[in-house]
């Protein structure tokens, strides 16, 4: 067979040629959408690689991004790997210090920033020295522009950069394993790490996303990646979208509830993507207000544990399949995907939907006990998840962290079972599990069951101290508008469900739950709030009996 490179360059010209005319729609709030078809951007694609040559981009420079999702940041998805330099998408989410961090250990040398975050990079760029071009992508006044100048730095219209371009570039024959993009971890604790996902791996990445057990992207479908395109390369949607055809919504800036439904009714979507927080909002504003959501075949959620209770209203009352996915940066980032085997019906499709779903080709898994020792994927051991593939990163940029590798798997730090149909089962991150009187309890279980609850918006519980057991559960709950419950009721809720001894006995509520830059669960910043004894804990006595 020929040994024929698999790089972003090709998936490009496929898409940009043989789908030409489906296009990028970028959402602009109250004016009309703006729309622009894949052969356009094809040819915008090559006015930037030549309007970076021009800039001194030549080899394998960082080029960062540090915009929302829409159609420029697609052409820099496109331009910027298959010109032979780096995309680095950094995550406008994170404070001036991490992102002036990030860009500094990623050594990022030109940066295209949307017009509106300009306010807020301009505090970034006293803290990332190495960035010499900054190229304004959207209208942005000469005051605005003021602030992004400083010596040893150039400031660009990203339209008059590509006005003044030629309109065709000479892409180079690349290498398929040199980096095309990379991206930091969100980080919880510690400072982010940097991943460098390769052609081939962006290539197999894509691929595997189009296939009919993962999500299936095809011609027929229009994909809103709510998820940023900072995150992860938006799942892998952007180039899934090139390589089938499928159009994509963009929402830009634009992701309020309300906004997204508009979006859906109006550009006919059929796959949203994004995080459970996303749907979960949208649910709140569909039951209130309605919307025509019909043109949906399945709303995609991974990045943290979907509750089940969201899943089967979305199901029962609008009649869409939610697809529950697992994943992580380290994986380009998708792991698996929740569909129900065949044959499998009725009430026994929800142990398998709400599960993370079952590994992908390409992805393989073991689990390990504490010693590291393997132990058996039975759906009853629980242990660390490790993972290897063709899309899981063999190290971090400029960063050795052995202690997130074993014998050539990444230790993914996700703690849970494995069956033998291939099904992971999370319970917890493993710095998240709760060990009382020597047992585990599942922090995760424990909030799904929590949010099942007609009263509770939103809950995460964490571990904290205790005399007694060592460590306990804490809930802390956001109510409902207008809702109430009090926490003895909660905890009688799930007393049917739970071992007694895994009930609660502490309770907060508080208004909303911390979160991360990416929308997952801050539970350290909970665990902080606890320590400084700044929430306000309800402590339940003995169940009566
Ligand atoms: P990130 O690299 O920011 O995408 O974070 C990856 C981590 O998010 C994983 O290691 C999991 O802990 C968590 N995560 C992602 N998807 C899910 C899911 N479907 N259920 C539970 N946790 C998830």
């Amino acid at each position: 067979m020929m040994d024929y490179p698999l790089t972003i360059s090709t998936v490009m010209r496929y898409g940009t040629t043989v789908f030409g005319d489906k296009e990028v729609v970028t959402c602009a709030g109250d004016e009309p959408a703006r729309r622009r078809s894949y052969a356009a951007v094809g040819e915008r694609a090559a006015r930037l690689a030549n309007a970076l040559r021009s800039l001194g981009v030549d080899g394998d420079q960082r080029v960062a991004t540090f915009m929302w999702n829409n159609a420029e940041h697609l052409e820099a998805y496109l331009a910027i790997p298959s010109m032979g330099a780096v995309l680095h998408t950094l995550n406008l989410r994170l404070s001036p210090e991490q992102v002036g961090y990030i860009a500094t250990h990623a050594g990022d040398y030109a940066v295209i920033v949307d017009a509106s975050l300009i306010p807020l990079f301009a505090n970034v760029l006293p803290l990332a020295e190495t960035i010499k071009h900054v190229i304004v992508s959207g209208p942005a006044d000469a005051a605005a522009l003021g602030a992004l100048t400083g010596q040893g730095r150039e400031v660009h219209s990203y339209e008059e950069l590509l006005a003044g371009a030629r309109d065709t570039f000479d892409w180079p024959d690349l290498d398929e394993r040199s980096a095309a993009a990379m991206c930091y971890t969100s980080g919880t604790t510690g400072l982010p790490k940097g991943v460098a996902y390769s052609h081939r791996s962006s290539y197999l990445h894509s691929m595997a996303v189009c296939t009919a057990n993962a999500l299936g992207a095809s011609e027929q479908d229009r994909i809103m990646p709510i998820v940023p395109q900072f995150h992860a390369n938006a799942w892998g949607l952007p180039y899934a979208a090139m390589m089938s055809g499928a159009d994509l919504v963009m929402p830009d800036r634009f992701m309020i509830p309300a906004a997204v439904v508009k979006l859906i009714e109006t550009e006919k979507v059929t796959m949203g993507a994004g995080v459970p927080t996303i749907w979960q909002g949208m649910l709140a504003h569909l039951r209130a207000h309605g919307g025509d959501v019909s043109s949906l075949r399945t709303l995609v959620c991974g990045g943290s544990a979907l509750p089940e209770a969201v899943m089967r209203a979305y199901a029962d009352e609008f009649g869409i399949t939610m697809t529950h996915a697992w994943g992580m940066t380290e994986l380009s980032p998708l792991g698996s995907v929740a569909r129900e085997p065949v044959g499998v019906t009725g009430e026994a499709v929800w142990p398998y939907r709400a599960s993370q779903g079952r590994l992908i080709c390409g992805v393989e898994g073991r689990l390990t006990g504490d010693d590291g020792q393997v132990l058996p994927s039975d759906g009853k051991a629980v242990g660390e998840l490790e993972c290897r593939g063709p899309w899981i990163t063999a190290s971090y940029y400029l960063d050795d962290a052995p202690e997130k590798f074993h014998d050539g798997w990444l230790r993914t730090g996700d703690v849970g079972t494995l069956d033998a149909e291939g099904f992971i089962r999370l319970t917890d991150r493993a710095k998240d599990v709760i060990k009382s009187g020597g047992e585990w309890i599942s922090s995760m279980e424990l909030e799904n069951l929590i949010m099942a609850h007609p009263a509770v918006a939103e809950a995460a519980v964490i571990g904290v101290p205790d005399d007694r057991w060592g460590e306990r559960p804490l809930a802390a709950v956001v109510l409902r508008p207008d809702a109430e419950a009090t926490p003895d009721e909660l905890r009688a809720y799930l007393a049917d469900r739970i071992p007694r001894w895994q009930l609660p006995e502490r309770w907060t509520f508080v208004d909303e739950v911390p979160k991360t830059s990416v929308g997952k669960f801050k539970k350290t910043t909970l665990r902080d709030q606890y320590a400084a004894g700044t929430l306000a804990v309800t402590k339940l006595g003995a169940l009566p009996h």
